[in-house]
């Protein structure tokens, strides 16, 4: 226990919540593996954390902010010498297998090259004036300081694709990690600190909704940035527009792919073993409709059920392990939920369809790779996200219908297709609704340098990655500069009537 950072990170100081609560942290795949107790925050904490970040925010913002990129490169060093020792804790912490946490935190250091790279590319605009002698130009500015509110799935990545356009253009931060990941938010906030980011400019609250809600309250946070589950982020969207704050929302999915009779079917299998049951189906991107011709349906799915079958589960940390546990016993609820309101609907359990026990696997949540069959397009378990190795596979006869069968839902973060068809693949790009389309690949696989987000449900216009999120991070400042000496009236002094 005492190697485990498990206090909050204040003004450069690790402390304890001012109340003294904590909360448990355990390994979902071996329960008795207890992690550490964390602080349960309060609104004191956040404000103390708030101010701290208000306190340092100017003097960082005057930073050049190359010189915040050199920062965020160390960062980068720090976490590739660090990265199988964070990925064995994060395993550890979450679940998911430790070459998945290896790519977890690849992520975040491929963000943080890319964000400190872009600290000497904040463009702004220079256009030519309507009036002589005068110069025209946009600029940017940071915003202020950033409540950062995550999930657990991606307890490195994701906090760092907010925190280092963040920190790079500027802003001041506070983060609340997931409090099924705190572990690994702390390990991430140790990364900074050892990096040289000054005292107040990163500062960590660990904690449950209280936390979040107050961080989102508070009148000193600029802007906030979630990640999670569309339930929380409505209540977050409804806040801040109340408050007036800048805010971005990431949030569920029920990602698409759709299979044509074309395409190339071992290549869809591999596509769908990864995309439906890689991080335990737990990913906002997971493949969780299979939309198939009918042509190939039985083709398919008889070679899906039979590789699906073979997966071996397990504690991630284990070599041998392919697919890991799910985060909680609620994950595991509403799971076994969906598995009952599908077997109600007339979906047929093809594979799985309960918990996975026996060979090591009592000790914590796992369940069986799932596949119904039969789904139809109105189910609930066609349109709800279940968050979990659960794949419903739908049967379309053409592409017209899988256009309109994927379009079916409230969410829109990814999608795939497979065909050999060039023309088919272009014309699904722009027909699909949703912010990310792959084209003979599943529906995972984000890269740092492009943009990240969805439509519909899943988000409210922003996104994170590529150059996109540093339109979040800033604000535009216009600029007039009259070098003529003498008042010019624009729109009146340069027009005859
Ligand atoms: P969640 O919404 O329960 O929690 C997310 C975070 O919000 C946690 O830190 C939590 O403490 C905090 N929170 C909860 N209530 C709050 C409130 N009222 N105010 C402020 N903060 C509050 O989500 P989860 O179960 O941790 O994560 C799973 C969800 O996240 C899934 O829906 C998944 O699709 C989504 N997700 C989306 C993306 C994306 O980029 N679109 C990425 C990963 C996960």
């Amino acid at each position: 226990m005492s190697d485990v950072l498990n206090k909050n990170f204040i003004n450069g100081v690790w402390q304890d919540a001012t109340a003294g609560a904590v909360f448990k942290d355990i390994n979902p795949a071996i329960h008795s593996d207890v992690i550490g107790h964390f602080p349960e925050s309060g609104v004191e904490d956040v404000d103390d954390a708030v101010r701290a970040a208000r306190a340092a925010f100017r003097a960082w913002s005057k930073m050049p902010a190359p010189a915040r990129g050199d920062i965020l490169r160390r960062i980068g060093d720090i976490l590739t010498e660090r990265k199988s020792e964070l990925a064995f804790q994060m395993t550890r912490e979450m679940g998911k297998p430790f070459f998945e946490t290896k790519g977890d935190v690849q992520e975040a250091i491929d963000t943080a090259y890319y964000a400190a790279s872009e600290t000497r590319r904040l463009f702004g605009h220079t256009v030519p004036s309507e009036m002589p002698n005068k110069f025209n130009m946009s600029i940017r500015r940071p915003i202020g300081v950033c409540g950062v509110i995550t999930a657990w799935n991606f307890p490195v990545a994701v906090p760092t694709w907010k925190m280092f356009p963040a920190l790079a253009a500027g802003n001041t931060v506070v983060f609340k990690p997931s409090e099924d990941a705190p572990h690994s938010g702390a390990l991430l906030v140790k990364v900074f600190e050892d990096a040289g980011v000054p005292a107040g400019v990163v500062n960590l609250v660990h904690g449950s909704s209280t936390a979040g809600r107050a961080l989102v309250e508070h009148p000193d946070v600029d802007a906030v940035s979630f990640t999670g589950s569309t339930e929380t982020g409505s209540k977050i969207g409804e806040a801040c527009g109340r408050l007036h704050k800048r805010f971005s929302l990431e949030m569920g999915g029920k990602n698409p792919m759709i299979v044509l009779a074309d395409a190339d079917l071992d290549l869809v299998l591999d596509g769908l073993l990864w995309g439906a049951f890689g991080t335990t189906g737990q990913r906002c991107t997971a493949t969780s409709r299979l939309i198939v011709h009918e042509d190939v349906h039985d083709a398919l799915v008889n070679k899906l059920i039979e590789a699906a079958s073979k997966l071996t589960l397990g504690y991630g940390n284990e070599d041998s392990t392919e697919m890991g546990p799910v985060i909680n016993q609620k994950g595991l609820d509403k799971i076994e939920y969906y598995v009952g309101v599908g077997k109600e609907e007339g979906a047929t359990v093809a594979l799985g369809g309960k918990r996975a026990v026996g060979n090591g696997l009592d000790d914590g949540y796992f369940y069986e790779p799932t596949i119904f069959t039969g789904v139809t397009p109105n189910m609930r378990i066609a349109k709800e996200e279940i968050f979990g190795p659960v794949l419903s596979v739908l049967k379309i006869r053409s592409y017209e219908e899988a256009i309109q069968v994927a379009n079916n839902i409230q969410y829109g973060l990814s999608s795939a297709i497979y065909t050999r068809d060039i023309a088919t693949a272009f014309n699904a790009m722009h027909d699909i609704e949703a912010g990310i389309t792959y084209v003979n690949g599943p529906t995972i696989g984000a890269e740092a340098h492009m943009p990240f987000g969805g439509v519909k449900g899943t988000g409210n216009g922003h996104r994170e990655g590529g150059w996109e999120v540093f339109e979040f991070y800033t604000e535009t400042k216009t600029v007039y500069v009259d070098y003529s000496g003498k008042l010019q009236k624009a729109q009146i002094d340069n027009v005859e009537d």
